[in-house]
């Protein structure tokens, strides 16, 4: 099947076959295809009437909420680029990417344009805003999700704009090649870049998603990774319209509201980081019927201990299949396909990532650019339909990254004789311990096997004696009793004695991105700051 243009020709296809069909769902309110494309049609036509050309940046800060797809397909219908931001960045990051992507227009909840939005967008190129309110669902009182309580502010309100009626601009239609987002990086690792994911790259991997995944015909996915990161766009939103189904949307993630979705709305896909998993698993009122209605769970982005995947299934039933993916590459590289299971490398417990997606190819590099022997390290590179063209506005770091259009991951990993790819950890991630190299993951997967851990990272931090030692934060589960030392015992019965941790250091919670990634850097501060 060749994939439509873009998640506009999406929409339009849908509503042509189920304009009934309910396209979002939102505590107690929903929205038809046909409801969300009269909607957007608004939006588009008033975006426009305000000034924004083809190719304008509209950057959206909103958390799951039907208000971010409004946003988006309005902005696309009116030809513009959208520049999603985390909405939990501070204000000197959102300053970052206003300036960087030149933003004309600003889409974000009414309560952060009052409290920090508007001053950082008024030292910025963004020309207005539009507001929304999308923060009330925890009162669930309201029928319908768009008649949400409102705080005025001094910007038009993005729902207004949308029932306000209107035709998009004409002559504005997508093509494949044309940049859909400018995607900055979460940010585990320094400044953010803006990757410019085209609408090709998009469709493309949301419609391999669709396609691999075989879901019941009017498939309901439930929004668990955010929709402001490349995964929850191309895996959840792409997916779900490319099958015209249904997306369960929470605002963001909330244990106990996530597990409620879970019942009312019986989902059958779902994709999130491993912490999010853990932390469902964690929650008291966590059952099997909860994930009975799954057909698969997948998790991307970020690590996923074998532990966890064992401790999961036996707990709760669903078997979390892995997928590796990054904002450059538009989220999957690779993952575990339906009929498979991921092996777990015998030599070093790591479990597989998956296995290259269509059309992509997946190679492991030795420093000199040499592809190296099957279960050998390298960095691992791809080339494929869903490698971005480069970043926005930085020529040498896009020839740094993309050579010859292929992308330079940063990871390290290894590939078996079948072809299954393994990540052993970042480059930058690697500890140097009085030589001997240590990568963190391996030191965290043996921490998770442990039962009273419920979160691990492992840094390297300064040693005077071996110049790097390792360090492990852990947060123990609910109940759960074990000290340091214990940790460190355990450990070093099973890991070689130059991998185990010196240093135990135990947190309620470990500082997490966004998206559920563990953050190593800023543990790593913490680290120099209090030695
Ligand atoms: P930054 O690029 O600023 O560090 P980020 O890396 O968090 O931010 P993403 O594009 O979301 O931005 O993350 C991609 C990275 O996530 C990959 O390079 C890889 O290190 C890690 N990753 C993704 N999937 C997996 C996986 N299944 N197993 C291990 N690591 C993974």
């Amino acid at each position: 099947v060749t994939p439509l243009d873009s998640m506009v020709d999406a929409l339009r296809a849908a509503v042509g076959t189920a304009p009934d069909r309910p396209f979002l769902t939102y505590f107690d309110g929903r929205l038809t295809y046909a409801e969300v494309d009269a909607l957007t049609d608004s939006v588009a036509a008033h975006l426009a009437g305000r000034g924004v050309e083809r190719g304008d940046r509209v950057a959206v800060l909103l958390q799951n909420s039907p208000h971010f797809v409004l946003a988006l397909l309005g902005a696309w219908k009116a030809g513009a680029i959208v520049v999603p931001v985390n909405p939990m960045y501070k204000s000197g990051e959102v300053a970052h990417v206003l300036r960087d992507a030149e933003v004309a227009v600003l889409i974000c909840g009414e309560r952060a344009w009052e409290t920090y939005l508007r001053e950082t967008a008024a030292d910025s190129p963004v020309r207005f805003a539009l507001t929304a309110s999308e923060l009330d669902f925890q009162t669930r009182d309201d029928a319908r999700v768009l008649n949400f309580a409102r705080t005025p502010t001094d910007a038009d309100d993005l729902v207004d704009v949308a029932r306000r009626g209107g035709t998009p601009p004409q002559g504005r239609a997508l093509t494949p090649s044309d940049i859909a987002l400018i995607s900055y990086t979460s940010g585990t690792s320094g400044t953010p870049k803006g990757a410019t994911n085209t609408h090709g790259n998009l469709m493309g991997n949301a419609d391999r998603q669709r396609a691999w995944l075989h879901l019941p015909d009017v498939p309901v996915y439930y929004a668990l990774a955010p929709l402001f990161h490349i995964t929850g766009m191309v895996c959840e939103l792409g997916a779900c319209l490319n099958s015209a189904g249904t997306l369960v949307l929470t605002y963001r993630f909330e244990p106990g509201v996530v597990l409620d979705a879970f019942t009312e709305h019986r989902p059958h896909y779902t994709v999130g980081p491993s912490t999010a998993f853990m932390a469902l698993a964690a929650h008291p009122g966590a059952t099997p019927e909860h994930f009975a209605s799954f057909a698969h769970i997948s998790s991307g982005g970020a690590p996923v201990p074998p532990a966890l995947v064992e401790k999961f299934r036996a707990g709760f039933g669903p078997y979390i299949r892995n997928g590796y993916g990054l904002t450059e590459c538009t989220a999957p590289a690779a993952s575990v396909p339906p009929q498979h299971e991921a092996p777990v490398d015998p030599a070093s417990g790591t479990l597989a990532v998956g296995l290259p997606g269509p059309d992509t190819v997946v190679r492991v590099l030795d420093d000199t650019g040499a592809e190296v022997p099957f279960g050998e390290h390298g960095e691992i590179v791809v080339r494929g339909p869903q490698v971005v063209p480069g970043y926005w506005r930085r020529p040498e770091a896009t020839a740094e990254t993309f050579p010859d259009g292929e992308l330079r991951t940063g990871d390290i990993g290894f590939m078996d004789e079948q072809g299954w790819l393994y990540v052993v950890d970042r480059k930058k991630d690697m500890i140097n311990a009085s030589g001997f190299k240590v990568w963190p993951r391996e030191v965290e997967d043996v921490l998770y096997t442990h039962p009273a851990v419920r979160e691990a990272a492992v840094v390297g931090v300064p040693d005077g004696y071996r110049g790097e030692t390792v360090r492990a934060y852990i947060s123990l589960r609910p109940d759960a009793d074990a000290t340091p030392a214990d940790l460190a015992a355990y450990c070093k019965e099973r890991l070689a004695a130059y991998k185990y941790p010196r240093q135990v250091e135990i947190l309620p919670d470990l500082p997490k991105t966004a998206s559920g990634k563990i953050l190593r850097r800023e543990l790593r501060s913490r680290s120099t700051d209090s030695d």
